[in-house]
């Protein structure tokens, strides 16, 4: 994995930020700061104007090691500690929401189910074309008629000669368009709830598979789409885990995929502090720079602590995970409903502080609202998050 050259000064969102973090986990920052705003950020406001999928982009990724950090090292993954994977996953997000995306989506969804629960087969199959970024993925579980209740999922698995056929819909799919490997939740048998959910590895070019482009008002340059399965057949061994048994590995997958989307919206925090404090202080009303005025520097303040409180719970989340506690699932709601909300509230007072600056598309942060907003939503509502933390707290989940 690429790193920032030793004795360059690593650049750091802040000395709370970097202090615990070991010298290659700085390096492993730095360097992918650099090359984030180097590489990536001049591109985004283009990508987003024309609906363009960033695909040079995220090739860019792969030499560097960026695409698969935490995938194993023997399919062509950089074999990183969850930490470092955070921190990628982080400073890819300050930039764009989308690179940074396909490297969650990948390693903590789709990768990260096979090398957890994937036969050897299987992962000989897939795992060395997704870490050379010649496989991009998608993880297919939002319905039409719903995406929080994974248990009620309507898109059906029926019973073929040698295989399985599936039938139903998906929608809100990230990377669909240009994925080459979809894992889709369906059902076996709706009656049985999360007893029937099975997860299939599906080929998107197999017959009775019509991906469509979702009009999204943000993120236009992800190609959002809605998935079509028409009597799609897989073979036997299309079987993610056991017939039935999808449910635990969709919650594998989210308990690793709510870690990367926090670390995710703590990058995007950071991006609006970034882009206000030097704002703040070029900016004057009534003879002086707005940043002297003490209703503004409270914002700023607030801005700091929300990221700072969700940076750390992120980074503790990752440094559990790298202790081998394999399931963090209050945990990962802790971090990811408290960095989520921070990227929102970061962003809505980013633009209050630029005033009418803020909704034009000259500057960045009225893109990042409804961008950051998104993440409240995917990966678990902010709702869902509460209901789950409360629960442990109750003792109605344990
Ligand atoms: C930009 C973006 C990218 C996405 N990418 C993907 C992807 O790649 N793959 C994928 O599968 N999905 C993806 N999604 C979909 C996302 O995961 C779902 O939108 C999310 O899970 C919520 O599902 P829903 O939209 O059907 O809302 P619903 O489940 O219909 O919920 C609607 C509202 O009801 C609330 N609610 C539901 N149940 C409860 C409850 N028990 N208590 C309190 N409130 C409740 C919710 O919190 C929400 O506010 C993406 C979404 C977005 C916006």
């Amino acid at each position: 994995m690429t790193m920032a050259p030793s004795g360059s000064p690593p650049p750091s969102p802040s000395r709370m930020a970097d202090f615990d973090l070991t010298p290659e986990q700085r390096q492993v920052r730095a360097a992918v700061r650099e090359f984030a705003e180097r590489e990536v950020l001049p591109f985004v406001e283009e990508h987003e104007r024309a609906a363009r999928y960033p695909s040079e982009l995220i090739r860019k990724l792969v030499p560097l090691g960026y695409l698969a950090p935490v995938l194993p090292e023997r399919f062509g993954g950089g074999g990183a500690d969850v930490v470092t994977y955070g921190l990628i996953c982080e400073e890819l997000a300050r930039v764009d929401w989308v690179v940074a995306s396909v490297v969650s989506v990948t390693n903590s969804l789709v990768a990260g189910s096979l090398v957890r629960f994937g036969t050897a087969a299987q992962q000989e199959r897939w795992l060395p074309g997704i870490c050379d970024g010649s496989i991009l993925t998608s993880a297919c579980l939002t319905e039409p008629d719903g995406g929080s209740d994974l248990a009620a999922v309507r898109t059906r698995a029926s019973r073929t000669a040698g295989g399985w056929s599936i039938s139903g819909a998906k929608v809100f799919i990230s990377h669909a368009a240009h994925a080459g490997l979809l894992l889709v939740a369906a059902t076996v048998d709706p009656g049985k709830r999360h007893r029937g959910v099975t997860v299939f590895l599906v080929d998107p070019a197999a017959d009775g598979v019509a991906i469509s482009d979702l009009p999204m008002r943000t993120l236009r340059r992800d190609n959002l789409a809605e998935i079509h399965f028409d009597g799609t057949v897989v073979p036997d061994d299309a079987v993610l885990g056991e017939v039935g048994g999808g449910f635990p590995i969709l919650g594998a997958a989210l308990d690793m995929g709510r870690f990367s989307v926090a670390a995710r919206c703590v990058g995007q925090a950071q991006r609006a502090i970034d882009l206000t404090a030097p704002y703040a202080t070029e900016r004057e009303a009534f003879g002086q720079p707005i940043g002297q005025f003490q209703m503004i520097q409270q914002k700023i303040a607030d801005m700091c602590v929300r990221t700072e409180a969700a940076r750390a719970l992120v980074y503790r989340l990752g440094r559990m995970k790298d202790a081998g506690v394999e399931r963090c699932s209050l945990e990962a709601s802790m971090a990811k409903l408290a960095a989520s909300e921070a990227a929102t509230a970061n962003a809505l007072d980013a633009i209050q502080i630029h005033g009418g600056y803020g909704f034009s598309s000259d500057y960045e942060v009225g893109r990042l609202l409804l961008e950051a907003k998104t993440l409240e939503v995917g990966e678990g509502t902010s709702e869902l998050h509460r209901k789950l933390i409360a629960e442990h707290a109750l003792g109605v989940r344990r």
